[in-house]
């Protein structure tokens, strides 16, 4: 029998505790949390996020201050404002909203962001403070997978975790924080010769493929956990995971849903890591 890990739930409680945190935080510090939403351009998918960024803001008593830039910004007009609001002492978290438009460098503006400020836990300092099990801002999507696991007392030490992709906003920081939980952990990948066989093996699976319904029920072992990553739209234009969730789920002890899984815990991530990056500056 399996049990489905609820990550709307668990975003909603997560995200009553980070606002009494918040709130404190106001009270002792005497002054708010600020997180800074840089977007550019009208991208649609882009708005959305940001869109509910400020809405989660909102909702834990975050101050969102949102740029919104046209699409034909300059890079330098860019770069001057994400400076400013890194020297911006009411500013806690910066996060720029990706993709940029095509004629701007993405990384040299996310190098202006500094180590403690980078909310997103996207650079370069943050991934490498996390591959060495040191304090750092961890990427959100991951990081709400490990609390998803947690808040079932589901075990990770000496477990055969197999990670599903590589990137470094999903998978790469995932396989980190799995061997820093002493998992045992192999990353999965397109060039993989044999994912049914690295899937077999694993007690738990996390799926950041970008396939629809692409782990199906075979891959899987009798009661291993499956976390699903990934957010597609099946041939009906539905929204769907990368795992075959009907056929899956019969065979896990604990399995992640699509909508309702990881996808709740991404945003709720983002304001726990804003709240954590200004409690560290006080
Ligand atoms: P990505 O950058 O496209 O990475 C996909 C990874 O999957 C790559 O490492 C790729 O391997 C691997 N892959 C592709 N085809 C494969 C195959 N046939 N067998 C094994 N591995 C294969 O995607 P991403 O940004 O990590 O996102 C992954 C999924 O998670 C997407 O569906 C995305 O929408 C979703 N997502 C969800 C959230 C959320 O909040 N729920 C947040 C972020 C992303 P190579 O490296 O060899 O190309």
């Amino acid at each position: 029998m399996y049990e489905i890990i609820d990550g709307k739930q668990l975003a909603a409680q997560m995200r009553v505790e980070i606002g009494q945190n918040v709130k404190k935080f106001k009270e002792t510090h005497g002054r708010e949390i600020g997180l800074a939403v840089v977007l550019v351009g009208d991208d649609n998918a882009s708005q959305v996020y940001v869109r509910n960024k400020v809405k989660a803001c909102e909702e834990v008593g975050v101050k969102s201050l949102a740029y919104y830039l046209p699409a034909e910004t300059q890079q330098e007009e860019l770069e001057s404002l994400v400076s400013s609001l890194a020297a911006d002492k009411a500013v806690d978290g910066i996060l720029v909203q990706l993709p940029l438009p095509k004629h701007l460098d993405s990384e040299r503006v996310l190098k202006l962001i500094p180590t403690e400020k980078d909310v997103d836990g996207f650079s370069a300092e943050n991934i490498g403070k996390l591959a060495m099990n040191t304090e750092c801002l961890v990427a959100c999507t991951p990081n709400g997978v490990m609390k998803m696991l947690e808040s079932k007392n589901i075990s990770t030490k000496g477990k055969k975790a197999v990670v599903i992709g590589r990137s470094n906003i999903v998978g790469r920081p995932m396989a980190l924080l799995l061997i820093n939980a002493d998992a045992t952990v192999t990353v999965c990948h397109s060039k993989t010769k044999d994912l049914k066989k690295e899937c077999l093996e694993a007690d738990i699976i996390v799926a950041a493929i970008g396939k629809a319904k692409f782990i199906t029920a075979d891959m899987v072992k009798e009661g291993a956990v499956v976390i699903d990553v990934g957010m597609n739209r099946d041939e009906n234009g539905k929204l769907c995971g990368d795992v075959d969730y009907e056929n899956v789920k019969e065979k896990c002890s604990y399995i992640t849903p699509v909508p309702g899984g990881v996808g709740p815990m991404t945003i709720t991530m983002l304001m726990y890591n804003t709240y954590v990056a200004a409690a560290r500056r006080g």
